[in-house]
């Protein structure tokens, strides 16, 4: 068996985010554009060399990108929608950023989330006035780029036609088909310049047939194969998966390519089940997922070698079996070279992206026999860190979690004890953070600000945020989450079995950067998080004030999680974490808790069929963390979106008494589902748009508020913008605010 190493993209973002900091630093105009991109060029060339010296087979080139990889695509096609065109007399440069990120004319493009990642791609446009062409064939660029300058042989990296269209907009969906068939032309031109340059083997990915459940839909996705293959019938294509399995690996091994890529840690079982069953073509090349991209955890390389001599004798006619990571490495943190805090058990479990690439060298030099000693230290670190951490101590049954009195009953004792007018009006938690907040936290954090110091500033702010509430007049106050860094990255700071790490930063969406903590060991309650803040705030008045939690499917989701225990173990064990802190909020006086979700429809897994399974847990989680309240103790939940329609049962279920979405961009769709269904609880529609420093005026937030009452009975209905004021500036907040008030008091009095 002729084995190769190979991974399917790399970590954009440098060790020290240095590429975010270049991007930054341009568009705040510091930089020339010659400057910024000799910069890019130096940051793309010293990748390509890390990776050239960890022995890698098949070096991913094009992978690389300025901002997303799918908008790289729509201009490459010059799919530009017209409102750029027109707008923008400046260089190509300028066009591509106002599409990421808009600009004075031009809204920018939509962003989504990439499949199941926490990584947002732009959505492509396709007009009708789209003119076809190669505008630019960029993977080329990039691919002569690396031959010229380190003498590598890449392998170009392509969105595929099938998932490009899948995930674009803008042409009418009856005409997939000619649209594909328009693609494929221009794909067969980019595959045709790439294999005159030499380029011997050409990645194309295609994660959408992985959501391909339907024989058609794999059909029609095999008919448009076959039908790039006549046009480029001397292209070798490596046609790659993943994030899941594929429903039809047989139909599969029959697409005209060169080889197929599949996922066997996402999907792992049921691509396992069906590959088991295949012979491998004569001459094809299988590329095996098997060290896990996405999450951090070292591999454990004897168990992936058994698994791939199990697999061999299916393998015999393929011309090379190819072992990588499941998916592209642009969803792990670049290095652990930094992690110098993190206990040293801790640490000899992990492999971020560097340590994946030498786990691949590693499995493939000691297949057939066992070479490197490093072998065995990479196996006995791993050991070591299963032996202090894997057992789990409170491996308690998830069981079913319901408050004790249904919210038909709760509705009355609550209605008494608040006594709040029709249509109460709150916010979502968070205010402004100021520039002046978070230096003084990042000093906090190096030293250089005392304890005492920092949280004087934490309580000023409370304090002023509290007399500004009041003076606007809102019913329902916060605290304002000044001592916050980052809603989940908090948490995890303060409960025990999660570890931070210093410098684990991974893309989420253009320069901006996550740093999800690492649930390491059980996850149990150390001390109270956020009583302190939300007790003071309450001392400061005689309204309400709601205290705020992350829920546990958000933070679990917002996490790198165990992949040893069940998500559902660990969601209900934070879930029994935040039951604590709820209890402890009570005890300190605070009766109106919001338990924020706004990742619990993210988790949803990519396959229609596990939904179900989901759900179940999710919820359940969800329950666990407010099921020990008094009946008198209001429970608020808070979601970003609006697209509940498939899920609404599943939002009722969770039996919040108070549940605030997002509705001022889609308020119309919103009102229907709500108009259509039975959701019997209190419910905050979004009035305002957060994400825009426009101050929305009264008449219109009114409009909504009537609107909304031709569905909704007036007592469950509150008023609220539609996410938290981070973000925004003080003025802007003030303002809005004001309006929103307004718009609730003369609503109040119409009724
Ligand atoms: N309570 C959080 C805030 O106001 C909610 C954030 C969110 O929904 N993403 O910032
Ligand atoms: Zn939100």
């Amino acid at each position: 068996m002729k084995i190769k190493t190979s991974i399917q993209g790399y970590p954009r973002i440098g060790e020290q985010r240095e590429w975010k900091r270049n991007l930054e630093s341009f568009w705040k105009g510091e930089k020339t554009e010659a400057e910024f991109e000799q910069e890019m060029k130096d940051i793309r060339l010293e990748r390509l060399k890390q990776l050239q010296k960890a022995g890698l087979d098949y070096i991913p080139v094009g992978d690389f990108s300025y901002y997303d990889h799918m908008l790289d695509t729509a201009v490459m096609f010059d799919i530009i929608p017209a409102r750029f065109a027109d707008s923008q007399p400046g260089s190509a440069l300028d066009t591509y950023f106002s599409m990421a990120r808009g600009t004075k004319g031009a809204g920018a493009c939509e962003m989504t989330k990439w499949f199941n990642t926490n990584y947002h791609y732009i959505v492509p446009e396709i007009e009708e006035g789209w003119v076809p062409k190669v505008a630019h064939n960029k993977p080329l660029a990039d691919y002569l780029e690396a031959k010229e300058s380190l003498g590598i042989e890449g392998k170009p990296v392509l969105v595929g036609p099938y998932t490009f269209l899948k995930l674009s907009k803008g042409f009418p969906e009856a005409e997939f088909s000619r649209y594909l068939d328009i693609l494929l032309s221009l794909y067969a031109k980019v595959i045709s310049e790439l294999t005159e340059a030499g380029a011997s083997v050409i990645q194309i990915d295609e994660p959408a047939l992985v959501q391909a459940e339907t024989e058609a839909e794999f059909h029609l996705a095999k008919q448009a194969y076959e039908n790039l293959a006549n046009l480029v019938p001397d292209a070798s294509l490596l046609l790659q998966t993943y994030f899941e399995s594929v429903d039809h690996v047989k139909t599969l091994l029959q697409f005209p390519v060169k080889g197929i890529g599949l996922d066997l840690v996402h999907g792992k079982e049921r691509n396992l089940q069906q590959l088991r069953q295949e012979q491998i073509p004569a001459g094809k090349v299988i590329a095996l997922g098997v060290v896990d991209g996405r999450n951090v955890w070292k591999t454990d390389l004897e168990a992936q070698k058994h698994l791939l001599q199990q697999l061999e004798p299916g393998f015999a006619e393929a011309e090379e079996v190819w072992i990588q990571s499941s998916c592209s490495l642009l969803h792990s943190p670049v290095s652990l070279k930094q992690e110098v805090n993190l206990p040293a058990e801790l640490k000899s479990g992990l492999a971020f992206a560097e340590e994946k690439l030498e786990e691949l060298q590693l499995l493939k030099n000691n297949y057939a026999n066992t070479v490197d000693s490093s072998w065995e230290d990479h196996q006995s670190s791993l050991k070591k860190f299963r032996e202090t951490y894997q057992k789990l101590e409170k491996n308690e049954e998830v069981r079913m979690a319901m408050r004790p009195v249904p919210f038909s009953e709760r509705q009355s004792v609550q209605e008494k004890k608040w006594r709040l007018p029709l249509l109460p009006t709150t916010t979502i938690g968070s205010f402004p953070q100021t520039q002046e907040m978070r230096q003084a936290r990042t000093a906090f954090r190096k030293g250089s600000l005392s304890t005492l110091h920092y949280e004087r500033m934490v309580k000023d702010k409370i304090a002023d945020w509290v007399r500004i509430q009041e003076e606007i007049g809102l019913d329902v106050l916060v605290h304002g989450e000044f001592e916050r860094n980052d809603m989940v990255e908090f948490f995890g700071e303060k409960l025990d079995g999660f570890a931070v790490t210093r410098n684990g930063w991974v893309q989420s969406y253009g320069s901006r950067c996550v740093k999800p903590p690492i649930i390491y060991t059980d996850v149990t309650f150390a001390e109270p998080m956020t009583v302190k803040e939300t007790a003071y705030a309450q001392t400061l008045t005689k309204k309400p004030v709601k205290g705020m939690l992350t829920g546990p499917v958000t933070i679990l989701n917002w996490s790198f999680e165990r992949t040893d225990v069940p998500k559902q173990t660990t969601a209900f064990q934070i879930a029994q974490a935040l039951q604590e802190e709820v209890k402890a909020l009570e005890e300190a006086g605070i009766e109106m808790i919001q338990i924020d979700e706004p990742a619990l429809r993210e988790g949803l897994p990519l396959k229609q069929e596990d939904h179900c399974y989901y759900l179940d847990w999710a919820v359940n989680s969800f329950r666990a963390s407010a099921e020990k309240v008094k009946d008198t103790t209001q429970i608020h939940t808070h979601m970003c979106y609006s697209e509940f329609h498939d899920i609404i049962d599943s939002i009722s279920a969770m039996d919040a008494d108070v549940i605030s979405i997002e509705t001022s961009r889609s308020h119309g769709e919103l009102i229907e589902v709500f108009e259509n269904n039975v959701y019997d609880k209190g419910i905050g529609l979004g009035v305002y748009d957060i994400h825009s420093p426009r101050i929305p005026e009264a008449e219109e937030m009114q409009e909504i508020i009537t609107k909304s009452l031709g569905v909704l009975p007036a007592k469950l209905f509150w008023v609220n913008p539609d996410c938290g004021l981070k973000t925004r500036t003080e003025e802007e907040t003030v303002a809005a605010l004001k309006n929103m008030q307004a718009a609730a008091e003369q609503a109040r009095n119409a009724l």
